[in-house]
């Protein structure tokens, strides 16, 4: 760790803990801890915030009725920054990508410069979105399919995603599986990401991953590769549930007291750049939903020469708390062992 991270007052406000909670700013500052970026491999995009769910969760705040999304014009400019920047991997997520009319020609422009194209589902959009033929696409171009499954339970699921988006999972679950996604030793990956109902952190992602794997198997009979779990982070729509829970402070207490100082060398914003529909970079999707751009600044990607360099700083603030609780939380899921 070679750089040390001076943090904007506005920074820091972005997403303000409970008084009485030290910031993460100042939990860093005091520790002598600093958070800088390593080698950017990873390409993130975000297609818009439209999408046909509203989840209670979600720290986007997208929606059906959200109209941001990511033009024509704009997925050129990604797919000639992706040849400047040699990334190994480009990771699509939204909103709902499906309901952008652009995925195909990102996906199509993306595939010759980089190793693995991932998609993030919510698996609702992959089959009722205006796209039919989308999985069959996916499947040729070999694009990997990261899918939220928050839970085993229908009731659970539909409480936190909107009613019937368990069955509408499940049957997309089974087109997949039929396409070939998701079989041990196959190529087409289907990794699954849950996340928690209410104002509590997940379970170790090993015992969950087997007893997703059981259960949808012997329930079912599906199957995937991977399971992935997340902490929500007290941002946007999860943030206003639990104010209005009464779950907020209790939340933040949890993440502050669970930090985990080893967790910040694997934190995603360490090797990847989040791309905003307008094509402005951020360090991570969460940064972006507070808009606290990379650098400090607003920078569009036409401007960007390569990935950002290694050791530059990154704009942190509460919510960091998030992914640096107990194992640490990434895109790939859980950091430490
Ligand atoms: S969490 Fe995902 S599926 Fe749910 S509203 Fe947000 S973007 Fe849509
Ligand atoms: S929220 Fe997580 S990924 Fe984003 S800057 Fe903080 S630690 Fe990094």
């Amino acid at each position: 760790m070679d750089h040390s991270i001076r943090q904007p007052e506005e920074i820091l406000a972005g997403s303000p803990v409970a008084a009485g909670i030290k910031s993460f700013g100042e939990l860093m500052t005091e520790t002598g801890l600093t958070l800088v970026r390593g080698d950017t491999t990873t390409l993130q995009i975000n297609m818009g915030l439209l999408c046909n769910q509203a989840c209670r969760h979600c720290h986007l705040e997208a929606g059906p009725q959200r109209r941001e999304i990511m033009s024509a014009g704009t997925v050129e400019e990604l797919i000639a920054y992706s040849r400047r920047g040699n990334f190994l991997t480009a990771d699509i997520t939204g909103g709902a990508p499906e309901l952008n009319p652009h995925l195909i020609r990102l996906i199509d422009g993306l595939a010759p410069q980089v190793k693995r194209i991932m998609v993030r589902s919510n698996l609702t959009a992959l089959t009722d979105g205006p796209q039919t033929s989308l999985l069959e696409f996916f499947k040729e171009r070999r694009v990997v399919v990261i899918a939220s499954f928050p839970s085993l339970q229908p009731a659970q699921t539909d409480s936190q995603r909107g009613s019937g988006v368990f069955q509408n999972s499940l049957d997309s679950l089974r087109r997949l599986n039929a396409l070939g996604y998701g079989r041990e030793g196959g190529d087409l990956e289907l990794n699954l990401v849950s996340n928690p109902g209410g104002a509590f952190l997940p379970p170790a992602q090993e015992e969950a991953e087997k007893r997703f794997r059981r259960e949808l198997k012997t329930r079912w009979g599906l199957s995937f590769n991977h399971l992935y779990v997340f902490a929500n982070v007290p941002l946007g729509r999860y943030r206003n549930w639990l104010d209005q829970s009464g779950n907020l402070e209790s939340y933040q207490q949890k993440l502050v007291s669970c930090f985990n100082p080893a967790a910040l060398g694997g934190v995603m914003c360490r090797y990847q750049i989040s791309v905003s529909w307008e094509g402005l970079l951020y360090d991570c999707d969460f940064n972006l939903a507070l808009d606290l751009p990379y650098g400090g600044r607003k920078v569009h990607v036409s401007a960007m020469d390569g990935p950002p360099p290694i050791g530059t700083p990154i704009q942190i603030g509460d919510h960091c708390y998030a992914c640096t609780a107990g194992r640490g939380f990434s895109c790939g899921g859980a950091i430490c062992a």
